[in-house]
């Protein structure tokens, strides 16, 4: 039987894991933590998909039409048009496996208008879209495990990968109970452990997207793509510990941004925009707002209380317990935070590597989005992605032979056992936020050469203190056991954003305010001995 590991149990890699043990594949899906637990219970507004109960005027080619022109063309249009026309079958998929999306008094299902979008195509479940896709996805996974096709294997973390010769053989976990790294051997390995939220503290995300596994795989030789490309979400609220998104169908349901002078509220964005300003992309929006440089709110209150209570009640609930903010009758202090990364592993139409065997799902891939994604496309890129990579994976024909990694195993066991036990110098969380801090203040929305400098510079500075710091033997602090690779992926982002010397989508830049054609493609980064290789993929490498 043919056998595949999965890091991450997320949409993306739950998906990967149903659609390969439906076809026999053999499945065991890693994670630290339960899928309930993923950040893909988070998204609220919805997927998007056009339906042939669409708005009248739209189209798939409308939805590519619409992604490509969001990504400012560094989508791929193979890509762009496979995803969106797989979108009414993942939704048929959805329903068949029970995720309820909402309805019309007549049972239709109703969409929502997003950012960026010509017509209403987000489909949703109330506000918690992703709660009700996990949830299904769950059942399926568990299905096939008590089946005995799909092992699920919780506390454990990816460490690193089995890779000689430009061939992936397995992966090596870090395994809590046993405090030890163990190699696990597959016929295909697919990484699906989300975006890179770790590198930026407070986000919207989660804490477990802490990008280690990208870095890590980009030390061994991975290439990453577009890492300069990173949404900030315009509306979210701050907390003590996160930013709380307020999900854009606050504005997908006619809600207004505005701030307030000398008494007065001003529209700015129906101001600059017309009618539909609310509704632009996320970059300009989240630019808008920084540059107001004052609070800026959101309002919905204007709605009947039943409307809000029927399409918006958990962004009632959350405002109101962790703002105590009544969003029926007042409105939402928000600001902009990082929130989605356009950027990842650099992939090819059926989601492989430049590594073989190698395959990158969900967030963790670069592929559909290009410089800016539209709200609701990435839950679509997710489902269709571990799809896609599963079909991959079943066609391929196996090769058992594999190499002997026995002494790296040890070493690398040895080296654990040290780092557990040795002195600490400098507290890791300590370093962590120190990142978090240069990551936002140097590749915030708005960047300059001077400030991408500074921000290399303090990176370059934390990388050699890593390895004076004590861990021990928790997940959580195996987690920070990551250092080094978290590191090495910040300084791999804020060279690939040195090098974008334009302005595009998500990526704006104070000393190149426009865009430029000659960077209309995407960037492909590579590590070898500690050096940084950034290049423009002009051949199209990644597209087919
Ligand atoms: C607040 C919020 C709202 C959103 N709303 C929407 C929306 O309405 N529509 C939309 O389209 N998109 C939305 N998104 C984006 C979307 O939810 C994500 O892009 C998508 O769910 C990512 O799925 P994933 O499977 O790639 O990753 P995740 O769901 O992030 O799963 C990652 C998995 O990897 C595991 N993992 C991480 N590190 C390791 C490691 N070292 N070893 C082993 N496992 C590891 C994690 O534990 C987890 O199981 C939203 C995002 C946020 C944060």
């Amino acid at each position: 039987m043919k056998d595949v590991v999965i890091i991450g149990s997320g949409i993306s890699g739950m998906a990967c894991a149903v659609e390969c043990a439906r076809r026999g594949v053999h499945v065991c899906l890693v994670s630290p933590f339960p899928s309930e637990r993923s950040q893909s219970v988070m998204a609220a507004g919805g997927i998007n998909a056009v339906l042939p109960e669409h708005e009248p005027g739209d189209s798939v080619e409308k939805h590519i039409e619409d992604t490509l022109k969001g990504g400012c063309n560094l989508g791929g249009n193979v890509a762009v048009t496979n995803l969106c026309e797989s979108a009414e079958e993942i939704i048929q998929y959805l329903e068949k496996i029970g995720t309820v999306f909402s309805t019309d008094d007549s049972k239709n299902l109703v969409r929502r208008a997003f950012g960026g979008q010509s017509y209403k195509r987000t489909y949703y479940c109330g506000a918690s879209t992703g709660k009700q896709i996990v949830s299904a996805l769950v059942m399926e996974v568990r299905r096939y495990e008590a089946a005995g096709v799909i092992q699920r294997r919780l506390w454990s973390c990816f460490h690193s990968a089995l890779i000689k010769d430009g061939v992936c053989y397995g992966v090596v976990l870090f395994d809590e109970a046993k405090g030890q790294l163990d190699a696990v051997y597959a016929d295909a390995i697919v990484i699906a452990t989300g975006g890179q939220n770790g590198l930026f503290g407070k986000t919207t995300g989660s804490t477990q997207c802490d990008g280690y596994t990208a870095g890590k795989l980009f030390m061994q030789g991975v290439e990453l793509k577009n890492l300069e490309f990173i949404q900030y979400h315009p509306t979210t609220m701050e907390t003590s510990q996160k930013k709380m998104l307020i999900s854009e169908a606050v504005r997908g349901e006619g809600g207004r941004l505005f701030y307030i002078e000398d008494g007065k509220r001003i529209y700015f964005m129906e101001e600059k925009y017309g009618p539909r300003g609310n509704l632009q992309t996320r970059d300009v929006v989240a630019r808008e707002i920084d540059k107001i440089g004052k609070q800026v709110f959101l309002d919905i209150s204007f709605l009947a209380p039943k409307e809000i209570e029927q399409k918006l009640p958990e962004v009632k609930e959350l405002c109101k317990k962790y703002g105590d903010i009544d969003i029926t009758k007042e409105p939402i202090p928000v600001v902009p935070s990082v929130h989605f990364f356009m950027g990842g592993f650099a992939v090819h139409l059926n989601h492989e590597t430049n590594i073989r065997n190698l395959f990158a799902v969900g967030e963790c891939a670069s592929m559909y989005h290009g410089a800016n994604r539209l709200g609701g496309n990435s839950l679509l890129a997710a489902l269709y992605s571990g799809k896609r990579a599963a079909e991959e994976i079943i066609e391929r024909t196996v090769v058992k032979k594999q190499p002997d990694f026995t002494k790296e195993l040890e070493k690398e066991n040895r080296i654990l056992k040290e780092m557990m036990t040795g002195k600490s110098q400098f507290p890791v969380m300590y370093i962590r936020e120190m990142l978090a801090d240069t990551m936002q203040k140097y590749l915030g929305i708005v960047r300059d050469e001077t400030s991408l400098e500074k921000g290399i510079e303090d990176v370059e500075y934390y990388l050699s203190i890593a390895n004076r710091i004590q861990y021990d033997s928790s997940v959580m602090a195996y987690m920070n056991y990551s250092l080094e690779g978290i590191l090495t992926l910040a300084r791999a982002t804020l060279t690939c954003a040195k090098q974008r010397k334009e302005s595009r989508g998500a990526h704006y830049r104070r000393d190149y305010s426009d865009k430029d054609a000659q960077f209309e493609y995407a960037t492909i980064i590579s590590y070898a001995n500690g050096e940084y290789k950034v290049r423009l993929d002009e051949e199209r490498s990644y597209e087919s």
